[in-house]
């Protein structure tokens, strides 16, 4: 991995808040939070805060317009039919998921979460779930002027030469692994991880990044419960230092903003991380 580091990068770096940074070869595979200290990558919950695949160069997608909360809050309709979703394309997954019932998740939105960014975008990040700001905007990690973990995302993003709304080089796409916001920001449950990844699955294969990004153990857990089915009970840190596969797709897993605005030590295991990732890109 190359460590070399030019002035541009520094300066996102000290964006990013990592003042501290140390080549990914002395690091740990694993690591440990220091015992007095409660905020864990496992507690971060949810920050508070696809006919066939369609070749790359032919998808231009943006953000389509939130969905509005119903006056009455509708019951959970029946499951996914996953063959069904296999087979949408961009707009009608789009439409698909704005007016989803298939989990309980449903009955407090005020909005879908589907994703933002450039449908070419080699890098794909995916977070765990809808904050309440995210909720409210109906976009992921919510860039509003008060919201930092949002502003910690764009660091981090800048950082590795990467902008949410960049194009060409520059260009990402950012989602959630549930599209809805859990209640209070609670932990998403397993069946609504499961009943929400066929669109996550979906917009991997339209999409067709060259590397996923899974910042937090709910987004961990909906990419790779089918190549390691153990992975709901692993900490975040088991999951750091490797590359994971997805539908053929590289995986690294990080922490979620979230979690390191309340534990900014944890930063430069970060950016290891994002070296991980452009290493994988390159
Ligand atoms: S979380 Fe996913 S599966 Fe549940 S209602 Fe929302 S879009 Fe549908």
């Amino acid at each position: 991995m190359s460590l070399n580091l030019d002035p541009r990068q520094r300066a996102m770096l000290e964006a990013m808040g990592v003042t501290l940074w140390q080549p990914q070869a002395a690091e740990a595979p694993t690591e440990r939070v220091a015992a007095n200290n409660k905020s864990t990558p496992e507690n971060a919950g949810t920050h508070a805060s696809h006919q066939k695949p369609v070749a790359r160069n032919e998808q231009k997608f943006t953000a389509p317009p939130p969905s509005q909360a119903s006056p009455t809050a509708p019951a959970p309709s029946p499951a996914i039919d996953l063959t069904q979703v296999a087979t949408l394309d961009w707009t009608t997954l789009q439409t698909t998921v704005a007016s989803c019932q298939a989990c309980g998740l449903c009955q407090g939105r005020k909005a879908t979460v589907f994703g933002t960014g450039d449908g070419q975008a080699r890098w794909l990040v995916v977070g765990d779930a809808p904050s309440e700001a995210d909720d409210a905007q109906g976009q992921p990690f919510s860039d509003a002027p008060n919201q930092l973990t949002g502003q910690l995302l764009d660091n981090m993003l800048k950082a590795v030469g990467l902008a949410r709304h960049g194009t060409g080089e520059q260009a990402v796409f950012i989602t959630h692994a549930l599209k809805c916001r859990p209640p209070a920001n609670r932990n998403p449950q397993a069946d609504e991880i499961a009943q929400c990844e066929p669109y996550l699955r979906r917009q991997v294969a339209l999409i067709q990044p060259h590397i996923i990004l899974a910042l937090g153990r709910v987004a961990a857990q909906s990419l790779l419960q089918a190549t390691l089915p153990e992975v709901a009970t692993l900490p975040l840190g088991k999951l750091r230092g490797q590359v994971h596969q997805y539908q053929g797709v590289p995986v690294v897993v990080s922490y979620p903003p979230a979690y390191l605005l309340r534990a900014p030590h944890d930063k430069a295991k970060a950016w290891a991380d994002l070296c991980l990732a452009m290493d994988v890109v390159r």
